[in-house]
């Protein structure tokens, strides 16, 4: 049997005819697929706004300038998550500070972020990033209280979770990214994420101003939108009013990331069937934790992660049966440069814990019955013989 990664993209014909298309077109860039990407995408998770962006990492940079993070501001996150959503604040000159992560969930514990809050003086912190890890949606009506009685904005990273949702206290269905309770979120098309489109990002809004300003800032903080221009000068003219960027995506990327849009319902319903199916295999295993799941949300799968005693163990038998699991994440507030920053071993208990036992098996649409039994027969025999 050929190498099963953790995760992997699906092309399809149709994808690849997608990118064809839009390389005899007019435009490879800031054309019509840009536009046809980001209203796809926002109908997609319920948004009114959507902005296409270079990739996951420069959505969150560009979401932190539109919220105002600078010098001395102070953001809490999680330490489990990818860099990205932590360094992001970083890059503004802010300040980042962790909180641990739920025992069950793994996401952001909101009760401990609760107490932090109540415990500094009022102003300390501007805002929250949560992540969606795993593909489990923050339920972000809880955060969203929270949020408003400090003062904080919320940055969703939503990487791992469209198509994710949960039914809050209304008894409404919030589909992730829809901008309800939180002020921005951001999803990246990275290979392994649920939307591939080589590199690519995107963030979804509800809030006009947030909208517009990520436009200009997204490309160099440039506009010729008549309505914004203090002089003319003619056809040519343009003004530079914001320090920005070039993050932007182009329309080969979103030819695929509209392709991709297609089958990515039916891709979430997979992941939750593989997951169904890991579930059910290891629900009797004493070693092996599986997701928790509550009945209010439903889960992405953008991984399904376990925790298992003997991680590095397993970790390795499985690559040696060619199955390449990965472990997701390592805390970033263990990460060197974090270190120097201050940050040390058992400043977050629950996520250290969490790191010892972490590992994620396959899991993608792709992946087929005959590859799945063959993960799950390896795991069960390697926890058979650690007894
Ligand atoms: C992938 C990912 C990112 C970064 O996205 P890129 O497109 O790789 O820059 C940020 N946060 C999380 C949680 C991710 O999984």
């Amino acid at each position: 049997m050929k190498a099963i990664p953790y995760g992997r993209q699906y092309i399809s014909d149709e994808d690849i005819a997608a990118v064809v298309e839009t390389l005899r077109s007019d435009f490879l860039t800031q054309g019509p697929k840009v536009k046809e990407f980001e209203s796809k995408f926002a109908e997609y998770v319920g948004a009114k706004y959507a902005v296409a962006v270079s990739n996951g990492t420069t959505a969150l940079h560009l979401c932190n300038l539109a919220l105002g993070t600078k010098f001395g501001d102070k953001v809490i996150t999680t330490p489990i998550t990818f860099a990205a959503s932590a360094n992001s604040v970083l890059y503004c000159g802010g300040e980042v500070d962790f909180v641990d992560i739920d025992p069950d969930t793994y996401l952001l514990d909101i009760d401990k972020l609760e107490e932090k809050l109540e415990n500094a003086p009022k102003g300390t912190f501007n805002g929250v990033i949560p992540v969606d890890l795993a593909g489990y949606p923050v339920n972000v009506e809880r955060l969203r209280q929270i949020a408003d009685k400090y003062n904080l904005w919320i940055l969703e990273d939503a990487c791992h979770a469209p198509g994710g949702y949960f039914i809050d206290s209304k008894n409404s269905r919030q589909s992730c990214g829809n901008g309800v309770y939180s002020d921005l979120h951001i999803f990246s098309f990275h290979p392994v994420k649920h939307i591939a489109t080589g590199e690519g990002g995107m963030i979804t809004t509800n809030d006009e101003k947030l909208y517009k300003k990520l436009k200009l800032l997204c490309t160099h903080g440039i506009t010729k939108d008549p309505e914004l221009l203090t002089e003319d000068h003619g056809g040519w003219y343009y003004e530079m009013q914001e320090l920005g960027y070039n993050y932007r995506i182009s329309d080969i990327n979103c030819a695929l990331g509209v392709s991709q849009l297609k089958r990515a319902k039916e891709g979430v319903s997979k992941r939750n069937e593989i997951a169904r199916k890991y579930n059910e295999a290891f629900k009797n295993i004493a070693q092996i934790k599986t997701p928790f799941i509550a009945d209010n949300t439903y889960h992405a799968y953008h991984l399904y992660i376990i925790l298992v005693e003997n991680r590095k163990g397993l970790y390795d038998y499985l690559r040696k049966n060619g199955i390449y699991a990965q472990v997701h994440y390592i805390p970033v507030h263990l990460q060197p440069y974090y270190r120097r920053l201050g940050w040390k071993n058992g400043d977050l208990p629950v996520a250290e814990e969490y790191y010892e036992k972490a590992l994620s098996l396959p899991m993608y649409p792709t992946l087929t019955d005959d590859e799945q039994n063959y993960v799950i027969d390896k795991v069960l025999e390697f926890v058979k013989n650690e007894k």
